[in-house]
């Protein structure tokens, strides 16, 4: 028996969970979900968007799923989610982009890993107006040796282990000499020291132009927090959106497990969110605790329905759609045969 917290999230996130859930439980994985609140729905309860039982159950367990969860833009409360990865230290972003038959995109065979550093540089939150009539403001975003050799270590030991070729590291040293230029540094010392692998780097904006002209030249990519965050998003575009992609979150005591898209409020409460990218993130999180063949089964069975299209949601067949639990349901069919 696994004991994991579950964090539903808000927007589109409880829905999206409870398939996950469903999905886990139907591939014959005995779970103890441990479901806190965390973001909108805990201001509500507990005037806090982060609550100590939630970082106490994540403690504890050391495993959790987590919905997605809204951030205010501009300004109110800080990100929930970059609070959590600082809080366990969960440096490395996993985040795979792969295609699958039966969605419409525009290219096939698509097969990305992004590695994304997960707990330095913009996304610390060193930031202020430098006056008080606000008439500038300034990000500090500091990278260290130490946080980008574990991550690039990262990258290289997954890509060895999951027999991928080639990491690219994408920075941009050219302008960013210090911090752009120390990853880079650094990307080429540990890129030496695995000489079966192949090793390269680009500039991040002809990165993102080369990913779309040719993603196929890519395999493994490892970079900095915000290129990361916005190479990721690019690769779930092209293997069909952000309704596939999931992410894992994963520290030397801690691993969160959520899909790579937002709270989308734009279609939350309407049955319309694609569950694909939790329930893979959900496929994910049981190969971390050694549930190496439910996680197969799952991601087979997803593949099984996209392929067929009949139970898909709306971005992925416009013309004739299932809404989120009916996906779900089709999802746990295939899967149990
Ligand atoms: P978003 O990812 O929520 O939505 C972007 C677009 O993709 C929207 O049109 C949405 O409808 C669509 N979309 C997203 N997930 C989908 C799904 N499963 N099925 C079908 N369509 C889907 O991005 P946003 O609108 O920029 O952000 C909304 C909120 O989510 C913000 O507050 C943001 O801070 C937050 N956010 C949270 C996380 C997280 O919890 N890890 C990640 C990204 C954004």
């Amino acid at each position: 028996m696994h004991r994991i917290t579950l964090i539903p999230g808000d927007g589109i996130g409880p829905s999206i969970c409870q398939v996950a859930v469903r999905v886990v439980e139907a591939a014959g994985v005995k779970v103890t979900w441990d479901e806190v609140e965390a973001g909108l729905p805990a201001i509500d309860k507990f005037k806090d968007p982060l609550p100590q039982q939630v970082l106490d159950s994540i403690r504890e367990n050391k495993v959790a799923l987590k919905g997605p969860l809204t951030t205010p833009v501009g300004s109110g409360f800080r990100s929930v989610n970059v609070a959590l990865r600082k809080e366990f230290d969960l440096y490395a972003n996993v985040r795979p982009a792969r295609s699958f038959d039966g969605v419409r995109s525009r290219y096939a065979d698509i097969d990305l890993v992004v590695v994304r550093e997960n707990t330095e540089e913009f996304y610390a939150g060193i930031e202020h107006f430098i006056d008080p009539a606000r008439s500038a403001a300034e990000t500090i975003g500091i990278v260290t040796r130490s946080g980008s050799e574990r991550i690039i270590k990262y990258a290289y030991e997954y890509a060895r282990k999951n027999h991928r070729k080639k990491v690219t590291t994408v920075h941009k040293a050219n302008i960013l000499k210090y911090t752009g230029g120390l990853f880079l540094e650094v990307s080429r010392e540990i890129g030496a020291s695995y000489p079966d692998i192949e090793t390269e780097d680009r500039i991040v904006d002809n990165m993102a132009m080369q990913m779309v002209v040719n993603p196929y030249q890519f395999d493994v990519i490892v970079t900095t927090n915000l290129f990361g965050d916005i190479l990721s998003d690019l690769a779930s575009g092209l293997v069909g959106g952000l309704g596939l992609a999931p992410g894992a979150n994963i520290g030397y005591d801690a691993a969160i497990f959520e899909a790579v898209h937002g709270s989308a409020p734009d279609i939350a409460g309407k049955n319309l969110a694609n569950p694909v990218a939790i329930v893979l993130a959900s496929a994910l999180m049981l190969r971390h605790i050694g549930e190496e063949s439910a996680a197969s089964r799952i991601e087979k069975a997803v593949a099984q329905v996209l392929k067929e299209g009949k139970s898909v949601t709306k971005d992925v067949n416009a013309e004739s759609p299932v809404g989120t639990v009916e996906m779900g349901d089709a999802i746990i069919k295939a899967l149990i045969g």
